[in-house]
């Protein structure tokens, strides 16, 4: 007995020394980076729902569920191993005494039962686990194996633990069956059946074996516990932890405001010597920049929803997140230098990798490549599948901010859309006189605002640049302007006072730009008593109501979709007209994903008579990206195949009559795609792409007939300022300008920010 009682101490001490050894280490590299005190303040200021969030989030396993088969797999893994710590304490009780029985439970044989069962479960789940690595197998998969990339083997090392774990559990408490110490007579079925198998050895070795596999477990177990501070596993300690400290309700919506040493930067009042631009080097993070990197399992959920990474692009928000950390444990010993001595005295390799730039193409030896950053189109797949809440989209923007403020590095084709935005206020350098264009071109009066909003305005319009400029957009203006005008809505717009909410400057990296586009907006909503605006474009939307309260702007904002829907479910507004059509509906990430507004749009089309609708194969949640967001709109797409062709493609599988959406981003990306297919033969000539107000507007008033209010791709877009029949019609002289892309007077609009051309 004393010596089974040494063996287990002397484990248990030497793996709590290791494991506290490492896990104050990873501590300490955490804390060389920025403070992050608005989480802290998070926290505490919300005991009740943090309480609520740990509890669906890690014991209800919330996110892991929303993949089934694997979901259920680590359910049973994570429950399993929750109430397997009885049978821990169990093996350390026996250790001091071979009849030990926990206290209160006692012999109560439906513990035996429910510990037999989950023993089970776990059982189950690493079989699942070891059938869903084998079908996914990256040698054999390539890049379409979400575990591309991940460290396979340290997996198949923990499944055997895993493995090992239980094995040695039935074991001991079957041999324990057969020496009669076992502490429930019944219930614990599958212990039983090694008890049977072990029954023939005879008592005496059964003793023997209940030692050996004790001692066996409590070895598995510790080792297990060592090693996981040391693999990628180390999310079984870290992930509640993350959870905890993450942003409500989720990393999607608004980016974080640009902090430096815990505060929000103020441009005027920042110091390039001390302050910090976005992230430069590893130490820039915040120490939940460090618990992300940490926490990543690796399981590549992320990577295998990301468009970028799915159309052949080298970003895979995974791999973002290993090679930070990986960066990070190697540059550690440098970090955590009291001294420049100590940091002198390093080895050459140490001091080697603290050298490597953070964002850096293979010949410089960066930790990121550009490409990696200047791929991501914010899309959030990667927030929404992470199951232990990391926040990609923070991480990389914050990369792309310090390339652009700090070493004006990024690609160059958007430069004009950001000095178009800082000097005319939108990505075309249009101008301001241009906005209120589109309201000549309707029958009815649009109240501009000048000066207050007067006091029986229901909405605010705020029609945002494209609505405003981009003629494939306008269309999509104009028939919300006559929706609206139809069910009595009292509305009035900005016109020339609007200018853009800075979204694409903010998503490029360029905080000095949105800041100031923001905050001039926020100044005459303010001025104009603004409280509830209508927003058509879902970038304009999420900036208005989810990041403008970072400057003081507090709106109620609706998209036009959810204002549309309520007012045909109040009947003031009544289909009529069938529109006999099979539809499939295009979820704009930044209002389904980010915003979580997925059945508006879908009730719209549900009332309009003759309506067929075919979800697409990726769609709600899961939906696919159409490739303009994170300002990827004003990038050039060189790097594997186009994602709008992507999208296109799998909306075509549906047997589309006519494509709906609900952004202008989108209208233009899948245009632009429709009209590639329809180059080369693979969609039919009648195919169009239109916002679900417009379907609606052609239902509702039958003045907006399809061949006037159409968008068949991008290549008919006419002049922006010289289309539109009242009705929101194409050009009165039916001219067309390519692609949107010049002016009213048939100029090229200024910059290479030109709304994109139909690319094949
Ligand atoms: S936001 Fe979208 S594009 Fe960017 S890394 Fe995540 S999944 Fe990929
Ligand atoms: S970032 Fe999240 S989803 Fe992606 S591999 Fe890591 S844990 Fe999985």
């Amino acid at each position: 007995m004393a010596v089974r009682i040494i063996i287990g101490l002397a484990l248990t001490v030497a793996a709590f020394a290791f494991a506290g050894r490492r896990l104050w280490w990873l501590y300490r590299v955490a804390r060389t980076g920025q403070p992050a005190p608005e989480r802290v303040a998070a926290v505490r200021g919300h005991p009740g729902r943090d309480a609520s969030v740990e509890a669906t989030e890690v014991i209800g396993q919330r996110k892991l569920l929303q993949w089934t088969v694997p979901g259920v797999a680590h359910a049973l893994t994570f429950w399993g191993f929750i109430v397997l710590l009885l049978t821990i304490l169990e093996a350390y009780g026996d250790l001091f005494s071979r009849t030990f029985a926990i206290p209160w439970i006692g012999h109560w044989p439906v513990i035996g039962f429910i510990e037999d069962l989950f023993a089970v479960g776990v059982l189950a789940g690493i079989i699942t686990f070891a059938v869903i690595r084998l079908r996914n197998n990256p040698k054999r998969e390539g890049r379409d194996s979400r575990f591309s990339g991940s460290h396979t083997g340290a997996a198949w090392l923990v499944l055997l633990g895993i493995f090992l774990v239980i094995a040695t559990l039935l074991l001991y408490r079957g041999a324990q069956i057969n020496t009669g110490v076992f502490p429930y007579a019944h219930g614990a079925f599958a212990s039983q059946i090694v008890a049977n198998w072990l029954a023939p050895l005879g008592t005496g070795v059964n003793s023997v074996l209940e030692t050996v596999f004790i001692l066996a477990q409590l070895a598995v177990i510790l080792g297990f516990l060592v090693f996981i501070t040391y693999s990628k596993h180390l999310h079984i300690i870290l992930a509640p932890v993350n959870v905890l400290y993450s942003r409500r309700p989720d990393g999607l919506g608004a980016l974080q405001a640009m902090r430096s040493n815990g505060k929000v930067l103020d441009f005027e009042e920042a110091d390039p010597d001390t302050d910090v631009f976005g992230r430069g080097k590893i130490e820039d993070f915040t120490w939940k920049g460090f618990l992300d990197m940490g926490t990543c399992t690796e399981c590549g959920r992320c990577q295998s929803q990301c468009p970028a990474w799915v159309t052949g692009k080298p970003l895979s928000p995974k791999m973002v997140m290993l090679d930070l950390r990986d960066h990070a444990l190697k540059k550690a010993p440098y970090l955590l230098a009291a001294t420049d001595e100590e940091r002198e005295s390093l080895p050459d390799h140490i001091k080697a990798e603290a050298e490597r730039p953070l964002v850096g193409t293979a010949d410089a030896n960066g930790v990121i490549d550009p490409d990696v950053i200047w791929s991501c189109t914010n899309c959030g797949a990667c927030v929404h599948e992470c199951p232990v809440d990391i926040e990609h989209i923070d991480h990389i923007d914050d990369m792309r901010r310090y390339q652009v403020l700090i070493e004006s590095a990024f690609p160059i084709e958007a430069a004009g859309m950001l000095k178009n935005l800082e000097n005319k206020g939108d990505p075309w350098g249009m101008g301001e006189a241009r906005r209120a264009e589109w309201i000549s071109e309707l029958d009815f009066e649009v109240p501009v605002v000048d000066g207050k909003i007067p006091d029986d305005t229901e909405y605010l319009f705020w029609v945002g640049c494209a609505g405003a400029l981009e003629d494939r957009a306008r269309k999509t203006t104009k028939a919300i302007a006559t929706l609206l005008d139809t069910a009595g809505v009292k509305f009035a717009v900005l016109g020339p006072a609007e200018t853009c909410t800075g979204d694409p400057a903010r998503r490029m990296g360029n905080e000095f730009v949105f800041s100031m586009l923001a905050q001039q907006n926020v100044e005459t909503l303010n001025e104009a008593g603004a409280r509830t605006i209508v927003a058509s474009c879902p970038h304009c939307f999420n900036a208005l109501a989810n990041e403008y309260p970072q400057l003081g702007g507090n709106y109620q904002v609706i998209h036009h979709t959810q204002l549309l829907s309520r007012l045909v479910a109040e009947g003031k507004l009544t289909p009529v007209t069938p529109v006999d059509e099979k539809i499939t509906y295009h979820d704009p990430c930044f209002l389904g994903r980010h915003n979580k507004v997925f059945s508006p749009p879908r009730e719209i089309l549900e009332q309009v008579p003759g309506v067929r609708s075919q979800e697409m194969h990726r769609c709600k949640e899961r939906g696919f990206c159409c490739g303009a967001g994170g300002a990827r709109m004003w990038m050039e797409e060189r790097i594997g195949k186009r994602i709008n062709i992507e999208r296109i493609e799998e909306a075509l599988g549906t047997g589309p009559d006519t494509i709906s959406t609900a952004c202008p981003y989108c209208l233009v990306m899948l245009g632009d795609a429709i009209s590639a297919k329809k180059s080369s033969g693979e969609a039919s000539e009648s195919l169009e792409i239109v916002d679900v107000a417009t379907l609606l507007a052609r239902s509702v008033t039958p003045a907006v007939s399809p061949a006037a209010s159409a968008v068949p791709g991008g290549s008919a877009a006419s002049a922006p300022g010289a289309s539109g029949a009242p009705d929101g019609s194409a050009a009165p002289d039916g001219s067309a300008a390519p692609d949107g892309a010049a002016s009213a007077d048939g100029s090229a609009p200024p910059g290479p920010a030109a709304p994109p051309a139909a690319e094949t």
